[in-house]
């Protein structure tokens, strides 16, 4: 924790991951008096475990839009917060095997370029200029996104942490949340290891913690979180430049390549849901590597030299949830983001701003409400799940 604790606050942001800093900056730069609190240090929940995959790649319009707009700050954040985060535009390729109904991404190509992304569907025979590891003869066509891009977690929270400060508001780390006080239906106050804060508002950033944090209003969130396990391959002296980010569509198996080595995951479906964060390869590992001889043998040959694992917060269509709780007087939230929260930080961070301000927000997120889990439910689950 720096400086004097506050006694109040117009707002309070609780979670200190790429979703609370991009918030806290839009905020303040409106000239919001706004708090934000970390119980950790600045993006130590999931961000700091982002492979930082930027796409628009998504069957959602919302998500389709808010990660466009995410490319684009990201594109040109090195310049506008003069803080470098190492943006690659090295395009998403998604495999595609017999399994996945081709109209479901053919719908997909649609809808991308009725929003100007330049994506296509390519045949086999094109993969290997692309990504040259991947077995083609596995599979009967790619997705090919050349404008997606990747950039790094970390800096990028530090560069809209560093601009939020500037612009006036007030961030403090290894400050936990305990409580939510309100009356007449109204947020009051809240109550932290540090001290409470007088405030009006509440905007929940916590990421796969939202609901500890929801629940502090009476408030079910329908957030899951499950453990996402990474690998990264031993330094290679010779490697080609290779920054694709390659998924295998059918089974969430990826790979990228970081400086002079590869990151690869694969998102196990037995995984059961929890907040473990041991890195456990025993049961995971034979299974990622059955995956990767499928989709990239040539990766079996090199050597694994760390790993490590990190949480998605998974909600039941795999789309996030972003808003204004109905049930108390200004509780904002933005959580769930299932895997893809990194890229959608900067349309987040405006979209909350706009929320509080009572501003109509730059995209339609009515749909992507936490009530369209309330009653009766149905609705087309994301296609481009990694
Ligand atoms: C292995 C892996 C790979 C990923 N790859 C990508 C990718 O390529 N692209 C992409 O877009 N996304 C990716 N993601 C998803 C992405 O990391 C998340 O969606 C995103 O970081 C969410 O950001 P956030 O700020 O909402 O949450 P978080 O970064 O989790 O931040 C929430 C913060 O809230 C804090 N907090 C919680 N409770 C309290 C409390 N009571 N008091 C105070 N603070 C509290 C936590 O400490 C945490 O720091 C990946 C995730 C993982 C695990």
């Amino acid at each position: 924790m720096s400086g004097d604790f506050p006694q109040r606050a117009e707002v309070v942001i609780v979670g200190g991951g790429i979703s609370g800093v991009s918030t806290a900056y839009h905020l303040a730069v409106a000239g919001v008096d706004v708090v934000l609190i970390e119980r950790g240090a600045l993006a130590s929940g999931s961000t700091g475990k982002a492979l930082g995959g930027i796409r628009a790649s998504f069957n959602h319009p919302a998500n389709l839009q808010m990660g466009v707009y995410g490319r684009e700050v990201y594109g040109r954040f090195a310049e506008e917060f003069d803080q470098p985060i190492n943006f690659v535009p090295g395009g998403y390729l998604y495999l595609i095997d017999d399994t996945i109904p081709m109209e479901q991404i053919e719908a997909a190509v649609a809808l991308q370029a009725g929003f100007g992304v330049n994506s296509r569907i390519i045949e086999p025979s094109e993969i290997h200029a692309i990504s040259p590891l991947v077995n083609a003869d596995a599979f009967v066509a790619a997705l090919w996104s050349p404008d997606d891009a990747k950039a790094e977690p970390e800096p990028a929270t530090q560069g809209y942490a560093r601009a939020a400060r500037t612009a006036g508001a007030r961030l403090f780390t290894h400050v936990d949340l305990i409580g939510i006080e309100t009356v007449d239906g109204s947020i009051h106050s809240v109550s932290t290891v540090a001290g409470s804060i007088a405030t009006g508002c509440v905007i929940n950033c916590a990421g796969a913690w939202a609901p500890a944090v929801a629940k502090m209003v009476g408030w079910d969130l329908p957030i899951t979180p499950y453990r996402r396990q990474v690998v990264t391959t031993t330094d290679l002296p010779d490697i080609e430049p290779h920054e694709t980010l390659t998924i295998d569509l059918a089974t969430s198996f990826y790979f990228h390549q970081e400086r002079r080595k590869f990151t690869v995951g694969y998102s196990d479906p037995r995984e059961e849901p929890g907040y473990n964060l041991t890195f456990d390869p025993t049961d995971w590992l034979p299974r990622m590597l059955e995956k990767a001889g499928r989709a990239a043998p040539g990766l079996l040959e090199l050597g694994i030299q760390s790993g490590y694992a990190g949480l998605y917060a998974i909600t039941p269509d795999h789309n996030h949830l972003i808003g204004e709780y109905a049930g108390v007087n200004r509780f904002l939230y933005a959580a769930g983001f299932s895997g893809h929260g990194f890229q959608m930080g900067p349309a987040t961070g405006r979209i909350l701003s706009e929320l509080f301000l009572g501003q109509e927000p730059f995209i339609d997120i009515a749909p992507l409400d936490a009530a369209r889990f309330e009653g009766e439910y149905s609705s087309a689950q994301e296609t481009f799940i990694v």
